[in-house]
């Protein structure tokens, strides 16, 4: 079979590069074909030469891990590069399209004015592809003002390519993973606080689930992920989701990483 046929048989024996927080419960589905013809797309044009392995199973999105294609405009031969050492890496994010999931993502979205039109709750076919794009923009946002996090690099329907965080193949591990010394978990501290600074100040951003989960330790440095439930700072509840991003963070640090960290109240006055 194709590559596609490959994904499923990773996905179905369960076997990963990286095991995810979440169990294998998810083990069992197979990709629905709309999935699975966009991925085949990807494959036969040439952006994509490989779809090899699942890096997460979670309850709203699986991520695999790709290598890119070489999809030049000029080339008449596309040849494809299935060497990691050579070919560009890709994490692709597959939003699960059969959910209630989406009922509890309700809060971010209402009151988002960039999402007026287009959230149709009765269509959650449309409702994951206005979640994708929501997570394609806040990415690209938080890209171009300096934000360390996945360049975000297309999206078609409920698939979204992204930049793959990690050396040959292999995933960074999230913060929660990362066995830091103590003078690394008061960096990745450091850069957590001015993550959510920048979030806010540059890129008028709220992460809304910020926490050592949504977080990966790349090349000696944090960088933030899982950014499709960001909200404007102008959201009704954004310094609500605000303050809970700044309790994990300190929890995380003051607990795991045993570091003295600030107060609620001071990480907040910092942020803002
Ligand atoms: P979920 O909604 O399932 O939590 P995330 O965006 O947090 O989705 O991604 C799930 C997991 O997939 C992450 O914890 C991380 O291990 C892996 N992952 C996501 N994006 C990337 C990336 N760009 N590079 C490497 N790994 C990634
Ligand atoms: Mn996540």
């Amino acid at each position: 079979g194709n590559n596609v046929d490959k994904m499923e048989r990773i996905e179905t024996t369960g076997n990963t590069k990286y095991q995810g927080r979440d169990d294998r419960a998810t083990s069992e589905q197979v990709l629905d074909p709309r999935t699975r013809l966009i991925l085949f797309k990807l494959l036969s044009t040439g952006f994509l030469s490989k779809i090899d392995g699942c890096l997460s199973t979670g309850k709203e999105a699986n991520v695999y891990y790709a290598l890119g294609g070489t999809t030049t405009t000029t080339a008449q031969t596309t040849t494809k590069d299935p060497n990691p050492a050579t070919a560009t890496e890709y994490a692709i994010k597959v939003y699960k399209t059969s959910i209630l999931v989406f009922k509890d993502r309700d809060k971010y979205v209402s009151g988002e004015h960039r999402w007026r039109n287009g959230y149709c709750k009765s269509n959650p076919r449309k409702m994951v592809k206005v979640w994708a794009e929501k997570e394609l923009r806040n990415y690209k946002r938080l890209w171009e003002r300096g934000v360390k996090c996945p360049r975000p690099v297309m999206l078609k329907n409920h698939v979204l390519v992204m930049e793959f965080l990690g050396t040959s193949g292999w995933p960074s591990p999230r913060l929660r993973d990362a066995s830091l010394n103590s003078k690394r978990m008061r960096e990745a501290y450091v850069q957590c606080c001015l993550i959510l600074r920048h979030m806010f100040q540059r890129a008028n951003l709220v992460h809304g689930d910020f926490s050592e989960y949504n977080a990966l330790w790349h090349n000696d440095q944090v960088y933030v992920i899982d950014v499709s439930q960001s909200v404007e700072s102008d959201h009704p509840s954004a310094l609500d989701f605000l303050r809970k991003d700044i309790c994990n963070v300190n929890e995380y640090f003051r607990k795991a990483g045993r570091l003295e960290v600030m107060s609620t109240r001071q990480l907040f006055e910092f942020v803002t």
